[in-house]
Parts: structure tokens; sequence; C-alpha cells
């Protein structure tokens, strides 16, 4: 009997789920991504949470359900891999500070990264979420702040969309960059649908 392949992307993610580069994570290695070379949509959030770490789940929590809302798709079609991937830029829970979260880890988007978005090439739209994300994804583009960024969404139409996280906490900041839910998610919706067809 001939043995199934092992496609590049099927190694890497197993590669990834067995990674323990970073030392010193408060609840241990627990990578926390999804994606297939048929992926269409990639998020590329921030980090897991604590809770999200102990489900196992990416965006299983009150941000997640939305950016679901956001993107205007359920849960299953979120984590139905073979459509969207989600690629945080660091993929284990990395600790809570004073402020919130701690950032991603630094080690984990240049050990990981690149060579998993070239084992994804159907990515046509990718969501940045955050600032790690943002300047990550557009480099020398990024804006001199998370708002600045935003609001020039146009700018990067339709390959890359930057967003704020869509932690409740961020409320209030939607409410001062009402252009966000009038005119951006619209458009991102609208491209999403296309995209799913
Ligand atoms: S955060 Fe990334 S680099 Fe660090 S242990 Fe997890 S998968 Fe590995």
């Amino acid at each position: 009997m001939l043995a199934v392949p092992i496609t590049r992307l099927t190694q890497l993610l197993h590669d990834v789920r067995g990674c323990s580069i970073c030392t010193g994570l408060p609840l241990g290695p627990r990578p926390l991504l999804q994606g297939s070379a048929t992926s269409r949509i990639l998020i590329a959030g921030q980090a897991p949470g604590r809770r999200t770490h102990e489900s196992g789940i990416p965006f299983d929590d009150m941000s997640g359900k939305r950016l679901r809302s956001w993107l205007g798709i359920d849960r299953e079609t979120f984590y139905d891999a073979g459509r969207i991937a989600i690629l945080p830029m660091g993929f284990c829970y990395p600790g809570t500070g004073k402020s919130g979260d701690l950032p991603p880890r630094k080690e984990c988007a240049p050990a990981w990264r690149d060579r998993l978005l070239q084992a994804m090439p159907g990515i046509e739209l990718t969501v940045l979420i955050g600032s790690y994300a943002q300047r990550w994804h557009l480099g020398a583009r990024c804006g001199r702040s998370l708002a600045s960024t935003v609001s020039d969404w146009e700018r990067f139409w339709p390959d890359l969309v930057p967003l704020p996280h869509p932690s409740p906490r961020n409320v209030g900041w939607l409410q001062k960059n009402p252009h966000v839910e009038q005119e951006l998610l619209p458009a991102l919706r609208r491209q999403v649908q296309v995209l799913l067809r």
C-alpha cells in the first residue's frame, strides 16, 4: 500500500505543535493555530489568552465572539481550517502582566511565521489584529499608532486589513473611531463573503 505523502504544511504544523523554544511560559507551551493549503483568509492575531490556552481553541472567548460578528461568520466557518487560517504572532499564552496579557513571545514569529505563510499559498485576505501583527505584516507601511494604521485601511485593501483587538475593553476606542464600524467592517464582511463562496 502506498504511504500517504506528508505535505510541507502538515509537517510544519506538527513541528509547531511540538515546539518548546520559549522558556518561562507560565502555563508551558501549547501552540494554538490552524490553517491549510486551501485557507483563503488569515486571522493574524496577538497571542492566546489564559482562557483560550485552557480550552485549546483560539478565540474561544468574548473577543472571538466579537471577531466572528465583525467578519459576519459563524463558529463552524471560523474554525474550518480549509477556509480560515489562524496564526497569532505568538502561538502560546505568554502570561499576564500588570496591565493585561504580555506581548506575544518574540521568539515565535522568526521561528515559524514565514515558513507557515509560504505553505499557505491560497491566502487572499489577512486580517491584522492589533499592533504586533500590523508591524510584522505591514512593515514600514505601518502608521505611527494603531489608530493611524487602522484609519488608513484603504491603503492596504483588499489584501491586508488592520483592525483593533476585538476585546470588549476596546468599546471606547471604537466609539472614538466610528469609521471602523461604519465603513471598514461592512466592507470587510462583504469581502469575506466573496472569498468564502
Ligand atoms: S510561543 Fe511559539 S516559539 Fe514559543 S514555544 Fe510557543 S510555539 Fe514555540
